[in-house]
C-alpha cells in the first residue's frame, strides 16, 4: 500500500486554519526531498543523470528552488516557465525547453538564455533558423513512435498524439540541423503519461537507444543525450503500487550496457521530465466542510471547487479524500475502509457544472460541518490547472518545512486579482449604447 498521510495533525490545521484561510494546497517539504534523493539515487547508475523537473506540474519557485537544490533542472514549454526557473536558480543548459506550438519569441527568448532546445517538428528546424538569425550549437528533437508503443488515457496512442517527428522526419531533421551547424545533439520522446508499469519505461530508454545507434550509423551522429520525458504514475487509488525507481533504472543500464556501451566511445546522458512523481504524492488540497444537503443522495460541501483542482471534474480522475482527526481504516489490500460510522457522500465543491465533485458516491467517515477534508495526491497538476471559472479565486499555497514550520509560498487571489485585467475606469466611459455614425 502506499498511501500517504496528511501530515498535520487536527490541532495544527485548526491553528494554520486561523492564519491562512481554507481552502489551500500545503506541500510536504521533508517528503518531497526524500523522494529526490531516492530518484537521484536509484537513477544515479545511469551515466549523466539528470531530471528536469516539469514546472508545468506545479509551478511554485520555492518548489523549484527545493529541486534545484537536490540537483534537478527544469522542463519548461513557455516563457514565463522559464523565467520561473530562473529565479529559482535554475539556468542555461539546465533548462529544457520542451515545447510545442512554439512562438518565435519564446525560441528567441530560451535560446538566448541558454536553455536547450527541443523541437517538437521537422519545419521547426527553419523556424528557428529564422527566428534565431542562425542555429544553436545544441538541438534536440522529440520522437513521436507513432503506433509502435501502446499509449494510455491521457495523451492516448502515439500515433493520435499532437507530439513529436515521425521516424523519417526524424533522421532528416538531424540531417538538417548538423548542416545548419548544430554539432551536440539529444533525442527525447515521452510516451506516457501517468504510467504505473515499470517495464513501459525500460522499454522506452530501449527504443531511443536503439535509435541512437541507427543515428550514428546513417547520419554519423553521436548523441549527447537522451530524455525519456514524464510521465511516470502515482497510485492515486490507495490500492495501486508505486513504480520502483531502482528497478526502472537498473532495467535501463542494462539495456544501456547492451546497446550504448559496444556501439559508442562515449557516454550518453540519461535525462527524465517527471513532474507527478515528484511532488504528486507530497501536496494536499485542504478543504473544509461548509454545506451538507441531503436529496436522492448525500452531498458535502466543501470551500475548494474544480477550479482549485480540476482532475476530478476533466478526467474523472480518483483521488483519495479524508477527513482530518477522522482516521479511516485500511484493509488487506491496502484500501480505506471508513470505520461502522462510514457515510456514502458526493464531495462536491460550489461551481455550476456537476462535474464539481471531488469525490462520488464515496464511503468516508461521518463528516461535520467545520470539518477539514483533504483532497491527497494534488501536488502535482493541481494548484497548477486552477482556473477563475464562475468569478472563483484561485487558492494559496504553503509549505509544510523540513523543520516543522510552515510558511506560505503563494498568497491566494483576491477579488483585485481577478479584476486586475479589466478597465473600470474605461468602463465608466463607455455609454454601452451603440456609437452614431459620424
Ligand atoms: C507534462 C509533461 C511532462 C511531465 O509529465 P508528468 O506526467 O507530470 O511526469 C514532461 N514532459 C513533457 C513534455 C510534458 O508535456
Amino acid at each position: 500500500m502506499s498511501y500517504k498521510p496528511f501530515p498535520l495533525t487536527k490541532k495544527q490545521i485548526e491553528d494554520i486554519s486561523i492564519k491562512y484561510e481554507t481552502p489551500f494546497y500545503i506541500y510536504d517539504e521533508k517528503a518531497i526531498r526524500k523522494n529526490a534523493k531516492k530518484l537521484v539515487k536509484a537513477f544515479s547508475v545511469l551515466p549523466g543523470f539528470k531530471e528536469y523537473f516539469a514546472v508545468k506540474g506545479c509551478p511554485n519557485p520555492y518548489i523549484l528552488k527545493i529541486l534545484r537544490d537536490e540537483g534537478f533542472g527544469g522542463d519548461c514549454s513557455s516563457l514565463p516557465e522559464i523565467i520561473l526557473c530562473e529565479k529559482s536558480g535554475i539556468r542555461g543548459e539546465n533548462v529544457m525547453f520542451t515545447s510545442n506550438e512554439t512562438p518565435a519569441k519564446e525560441y528567441i527568448y530560451a535560446n538566448a538564455r541558454g536553455a536547450i532546445l527541443n523541437l517538437d517538428d521537422i519545419s521547426h528546424v527553419d523556424f528557428v533558423k529564422k527566428a534565431l538569425e542562425g542555429f544553436p550549437e545544441l538541438i534536440c528533437f522529440r520522437y513521436n513512435p507513432g503506433p509502435l508503443k501502446e499509449g494510455n488515457a491521457i495523451i492516448g496512442k502515439p500515433e493520435e498524439a499532437k507530439y513529436g517527428l515521425t521516424r523519417e522526419q526524424l533522421f532528416e531533421g538531424y540531417a538538417k540541423a548538423k548542416e545548419y551547424g548544430a554539432t551536440r545533439f539529444g533525442l527525447h520522446t515521452m510516451v506516457a503519461s501517468n504510467e504505473l508499469g515499470n517495464d513501459y519505461f525500460i522499454e522506452t530508454a530501449r527504443l531511443l537507444y536503439e535509435l541512437a545507434v541507427e543515428l550514428k550509423e546513417k547520419l554519423n551522429i553521436t548523441l549527447e543525450f537522451i530524455n525519456m520525458g514524464g510521465g511516470i504514475g502515482i497510485p492515486y487509488n490507495p490500492g495501486e503500487k508505486e513504480v520502483d525507481y531502482t528497478y526502472i533504472a537498473n532495467g535501463i543500464k542494462k539495456v544501456y550496457d547492451q546497446i550504448v556501451v559496444p556501439n559508442f566511445d562515449s557516454d550518453i546522458k540519461f535525462f527524465m521530465e517527471c513532474s507527478r512523481v515528484i511532488t504528486g504524492p507530497y501536496g494536499w488540497l485542504v478543504t473544509k466542510a461548509i454545506h451538507e444537503k441531503h436529496i436522492y443522495r448525500d452531498y458535502i460541501g466543501v470551500d475548494a471547487t474544480m477550479a482549485d483542482l480540476m482532475r476530478p471534474g476533466m478526467y474523472g480522475a480518483y483521488h483519495h479524500v479524508s477527513v482530518v482527526g477522522k482516521d479511516n481504516v485500511t484493509d488487506e489490500n491496502g484500501n480505506l475502509i471508513p470505520d461502522s460510522d462510514a457515510h456514502v457522500y458526493d464531495v462536491v465543491g460550489s461551481l455550476c457544472e456537476n462535474c464539481d465533485k471531488f469525490a462520488i458516491q464515496r464511503k468516508l467517515p461521518k463528516i461535520e460541518i467545520g470539518d477539514f477534508v483533504v483532497v491527497h495526491d494534488a501536488g502535482a497538476h493541481g494548484r497548477a490547472m486552477g482556473f477563475n471559472y464562475n468569478g472563483k479565486l484561485r487558492c494559496g499555497e504553503l509549505l509544510l518545512r523540513t523543520n516543522g514550520d510552515i510558511i506560505q509560498i503563494r498568497r491566494k487571489e483576491n477579488y483585485d486579482d481577478y479584476f486586475a485585467t479589466l478597465d473600470f475606469k474605461g468602463l465608466a466611459t463607455f455609454a454601452g449604447s451603440e456609437p452614431q455614425i459620424k
